[in-house]
């Protein structure tokens, strides 16, 4: 078996073809699960196989289950297509095969997540000393700035929790909204802290959080070790805390304040948006998603944390044999979850350098004004929009529950467009989520008429 030397050139057409694809083909697969389980069943050979059939047969069994995510018209969560260069510099990132663990495996790949990370500090107003951690999403940069903010705190309160771990330690406040993003409750039971610990705060009519409700949630008991958890960007709404206000209470108590800010952090990029994060300077860690909103390749999110020292002794450990690690700037591997991990900063990179500053604001305004002309059209066709659209999120009700679920389901099988549902307040709805380099107008209009289309042929079944 050798290494043909044209199999990545082959590779690359094959995903040439696929992305030139994107904005014709349906947005759902065609393919059933049945079938793809048949075409990926083979039993193992016991023989190797040459490498390029070994491509060109996982292309035929893939390519009937593939989602268009990366298309024009996928409306679906709250993910974005990857952009050109990112997505032709993370096939690189592959090639090169880079360790990203620290700069003796490869400077170019800690070079390159220390260059990006400047200019996304730059874009989102995070303190320029504030360390990066390239992670591997949200859910990760959560985790990470949730055990900063675990360490500092409990720190403070005289236990060292890295040595002695919570058992006997002072417990843990966690002070979060009632419609904080489901994985912070992930990352809070990983970090021995559990899904109890969370103090709610009620939210507005927007699903932001009340902030006199916060007053009086961190008044109630104002003792003892807290992190208090904001979010910028509510994944059914888009409605961001008010960082400002949330800062100052948080700051009456000593507690840590981390954002997740997984795709909403991003209105701090455009004038037209900022005054939603106003103050996020303030808080001490923030998560933040580079494969939403910016448009990056899968695996990439950023793990931002105002006190580098703490971010590293949270997370970091050394070994005799690991030459470069614990170096005096903590970096690569020092910041986040995992050891040998993939070189993020590449893609990162060229998907910023792509984009340019003008790029990044309007990669965040259009998709809010093409999420407006999604609420407007359908309300101007009788749809109910739900939420205030101040970003890129919109909700609809077709009437009951089930006439809902019915429509999405029915686009969704149309193919032209793909958007899921949420139950929001009691009440199922569909969920708009407009987040890609890509979608023009002409998209949102003839993904509203394939919306029509399918309530009318409903009615009249
Ligand atoms: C998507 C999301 C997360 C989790 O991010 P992943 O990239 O999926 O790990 C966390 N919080 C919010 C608000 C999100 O939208």
């Amino acid at each position: 078996m050798q290494d043909a030397p044209d199999i990545f050139a082959r590779v690359a057409q094959h995903a040439a073809l696929f992305r030139a694809g994107l904005r014709e083909r349906r947005v759902a697969p065609d393919g059933d699960a049945a079938r793809l389980a048949k075409a990926f069943g083979d039993p193992l050979p016991d023989a190797g196989s040459n490498p390029v059939a070994v491509v060109d047969a996982l292309v035929r069994a893939a390519e009937p289950g593939l989602v268009a995510t990366a298309g024009p018209r996928f409306f679906g969560f709250v993910i974005g297509g990857s952009l050109p260069a990112a997505t032709a510099a993370d096939m690189l990132t592959s090639a090169w095969d880079q360790c990203a663990f620290n700069a003796v495996l490869s400077p170019a790949a800690i070079a390159a997540e220390r260059a990006a990370g400047s200019w996304l500090k730059d874009l989102l107003g995070i303190p320029a000393w504030s360390s990066v951690g390239f992670v591997t999403g949200a859910q990760e940069a959560n985790t990470v700035g949730l055990a900063a903010a675990r360490h500092h705190v409990l720190a403070v309160a005289g236990w060292d929790v890295a040595r002695r771990g919570l058992l006997g330690g002072p417990a843990v406040r966690v002070v979060a909204s009632a419609e904080r993003h489901a994985t912070i409750d992930r990352s809070l039971r990983l970090l021995g802290l559990g899904d109890d610990c969370v103090e709610e705060v009620a939210t507005d009519a927007n699903g932001a959080m009340d902030m006199v409700d916060l007053a009086r949630v961190m008044g109630a008991r104002d003792d003892g070790p807290t992190i208090l958890c904001l979010q910028a960007g509510n994944v059914n709404t888009g409605a961001c805390d008010d960082l400002v206000a949330g800062c100052d209470v948080a700051r009456q108590y000593d507690a840590w304040v981390h954002v997740d800010g997984a795709f909403g952090l991003w209105a701090a990029a455009s004038p037209t948006t900022s005054h939603l994060v106003r103050g996020l300077e303030r808080a001490d860690s923030w998560g933040c998603d580079g494969h939403k909103w910016l448009n990056l390749p899968y695996d990439s999110g950023f793990a931002f944390c105002a006190h580098p020292q703490v971010h590293a002794a949270a997370v970091s450990y050394t070994a005799s044999y690991l030459s470069g690690s614990g170096e005096v700037e903590p970096g690569g591997a020092d910041l986040t979850l995992s050891s040998s991990r993939r070189a993020r900063g590449f893609a990162a990179w060229a998907g910023l350098r792509e984009l340019g500053r003008d790029g990044v604001a309007e990669l965040v305004e259009r998709p809010c004004a093409l999420a407006r002309r999604f609420a407007d059209s359908l309300s101007a066709r009788g749809v109910e929009v739900v939420n205030d659209v101040v970003l890129n999120q919109v909700l609809v009700s077709f009437g009951s529950d089930a006439t809902t679920d019915a429509v999405i389901a029915g686009v969704q099988r149309e193919g032209t467009c793909w958007m899921g549902g949420t139950t929001w307040r009691g009440r199922r709805l569909m969920r708009i989520s407009v987040s890609n380099w890509s979608t023009t107008q002409e998209d949102v209009d003839a993904s509203v008429d394939a919306i029509m289309r399918v309530r009318a042929r409903l009615r009249s079944s």
